[in-house]
This record gives structure tokens, C-alpha cells and sequence, in this order.
């Protein structure tokens, strides 16, 4: 009998691993399409420099228009981006379109230097033997200053890939881009190897924000954090503040920017622009 159930088990299971690689392959087709058509596109949430509370600049957030489904989240459709190769135009699509936005508002920044605009950046995409050309000719056609676009790569991909992230992360920063560690504090980074990366910041993971108050030990792994990055003369941004507390708390540990549902969502472009031409102070 139990034999019996074992196999009925395991065929439900084969029957739901079918259903899944179904799936996978309708996403991945359709994605295609969709990356064709225009249909991944930016959501831009906010970046606050928490000294002046004005807008600092966007980080840009993919999206899927989907023509049936509707607006779809990366969980959607990153992971398979990522397995397919098709993050390749997809970190590029969102690079371009981050450029052209920030061009557009310009006028509308709150700070003199421009709009920093952040964009993940996928170690995937390091596999990519034309990464660096085609982040060149981004650059070239839409004029955007590569010092005003920072380019957000998580701990955990750089870690898994260590020695070709090193190589890839310094042709970026001699390209004149701001790099930033994304997810950091979930990575497991070796500090003997963080010297090694040429990045400008470092973005502390929501989940230690998130929790700080809950849990004095988050708040002091936020405070190592902060205190690790400006020991290495780099600045911070803290990701997922949420409640006023937690942008007290962060401001006062001298976060140079944060970024949170407390400020705004990640917003469509009209969205975000309205946003910007009310010039918002927290
Ligand atoms: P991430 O780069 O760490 O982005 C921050 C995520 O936290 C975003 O989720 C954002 O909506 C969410 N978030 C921001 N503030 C808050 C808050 O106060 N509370 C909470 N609970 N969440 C907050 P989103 O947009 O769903 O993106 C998830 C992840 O997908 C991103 O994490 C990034 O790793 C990946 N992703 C998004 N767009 C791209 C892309 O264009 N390329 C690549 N390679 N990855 C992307
Ligand atoms: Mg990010
Ligand atoms: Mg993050
Ligand atoms: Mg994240």
C-alpha cells in the first residue's frame, strides 16, 4: 500500500514538474515577444537623500505589461530572464529607459546635479561577451552622464562569481558608472573581498530595516553596515523604510539615502514625474 501511494505521489509530482516546464517554456517565449514589443518597462520608486529629504534620484524597477495578464512583478519573470538569457535585452531595455527618463526630468530635480537613476544589473548579464558595448552605446545614444547612473548588482551574484565580477566591476567604474552592492548583509560577502570591488555604495537589505525595532540585533546589523561603508568611505542606502521611526533611526545613523513605501511605491513614469513637479520633502 504504501508502495502504492509512494507511486501515486510521485506521479502527481511528475505531473506538476510537466506543468511547471510548460510553463517555463510559455513564459519564456512569450517573454520574447514582450521584451520585442516594448512591454518591459520601468516602475521608478524613489530615492531619498535622507540629509535634505528631497528626491535624490529613481531606482528602476521592471515591470511586464502583459497584454492578458496585466502588470507582472520581477518574481514573474526574472528568475526565467535569468536562465534563459533573455535578462541580457532585458537589463539593457531597463538601462535605456532609466536613461531616457532621467534625460526627460531633468529640469524637474530637486538637487542641481541631476537625477541619479539606479538600475539592477544582473551577474548574468556578465556572461554577455558585448555587455560593455552595448552599456556603451546606451550611454552614447541617450547622453545620459554615467556618473548619474548607478548600477546595482546584489552581494550574492558578485559572491558566486567572484573573480569575473571583479574584472566586469572595474570596466563599469572606469566607465565613469556608480556601482552599488544590492541585498547586502544576505550575501555572506568575505570582507577581505569587498576591498576588491570598486563600488560606491551599498544597499542595506529591507529585511534588517524591516525588522529593526522588532529585534535590537537588526538595528546593530544596521549600524555595522552603515559604519563598515563609511569606514570604507562609501555611502549607504537603506532599502524598505516604511514607517517614520525606521527613517529617524536611519537618518540619524547617517544614511546617506533610503528608499521605502514610506516615500512612495514604485511608481509608473507619470507617476514618478508628477511626483517629482510636486517636489515632495520628507
Ligand atoms: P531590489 O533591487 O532589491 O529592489 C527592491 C525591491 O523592494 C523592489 O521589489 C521594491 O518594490 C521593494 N520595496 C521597496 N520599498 C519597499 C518597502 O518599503 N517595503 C517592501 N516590503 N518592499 C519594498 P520589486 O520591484 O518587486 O523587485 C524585486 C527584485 O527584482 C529587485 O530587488 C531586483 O532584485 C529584481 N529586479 C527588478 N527589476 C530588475 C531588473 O530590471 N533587472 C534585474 N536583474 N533585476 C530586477
Ligand atoms: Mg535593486
Ligand atoms: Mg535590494
Ligand atoms: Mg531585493
Amino acid at each position: 500500500r504504501a508502495k502504492a501511494l509512494g507511486k501515486a505521489r510521485s506521479e502527481v509530482f511528475e505531473a506538476k514538474m510537466h506543468q511547471k516546464a510548460r510553463n517555463r517554456l510559455m513564459v519564456e517565449s512569450e517573454l520574447k515577444l514582450g521584451l520585442e514589443d516594448g512591454q518591459v518597462i520601468p516602475y521608478f520608486q524613489p530615492l531619498v537623500d535622507m540629509k535634505s529629504g528631497y528626491i535624490a534620484g529613481f531606482e528602476a524597477l521592471a515591470r511586464w505589461r502583459h497584454p492578458v495578464h496585466g502588470i507582472l512583478g520581477p518574481g514573474y519573470f526574472i528568475e526565467i530572464a535569468e536562465e534563459t538569457g533573455l535578462i541580457n535585452p532585458l537589463g539593457l531595455t531597463m538601462l535605456e529607459q532609466a536613461c531616457l527618463a532621467g534625460r526627460k526630468w531633468k529640469a524637474l530635480a530637486q538637487n542641481k546635479q541631476g537625477l541619479l537613476m539606479s538600475v539592477n544589473l544582473s551577474v548574468r548579464q556578465f556572461a554577455s561577451p558585448t555587455l560593455l558595448e552595448d552599456i556603451a552605446e546606451i550611454l552614447a545614444k541617450t547622453g545620459y552622464p554615467p556618473h548619474l547612473i548607478k548600477l546595482e548588482v546584489t552581494e550574492s551574484g558578485i559572491m558566486a562569481n567572484a573573480e569575473a565580477s571583479v574584472k566586469l566591476l572595474n570596466s563599469l567604474a572606469n566607465m565613469g558608472l556608480k556601482l552599488s552592492i544590492d541585498d547586502f548583509g544576505t550575501g555572506y560577502s568575505s570582507l577581505s573581498y569587498l576591498h576588491r570591488f570598486p563600488f560606491d555604495s551599498l544597499k542595506v537589505d529591507q529585511c534588517f530595516v524591516g525588522r529593526m525595532q522588532e529585534k535590537e540585533e537588526n538595528k546593530k546589523i544596521v549600524q555595522t553596515i552603515v559604519g563598515l561603508a563609511h569606514d570604507m568611505a562609501k555611502e549607504v542606502i537603506a532599502e524598505g523604510i516604511e514607517t517614520k521611526a525606521q527613517f529617524e533611526i536611519l537618518r540619524d545613523m547617517k544614511c546617506e539615502y533610503g528608499q521605502g513605501f514610506l516615500f512612495a511605491r514604485p511608481l509608473p513614469a507619470k507617476e514618478a514625474e508628477d511626483l517629482l513637479v510636486q517636489s515632495p520633502r520628507w
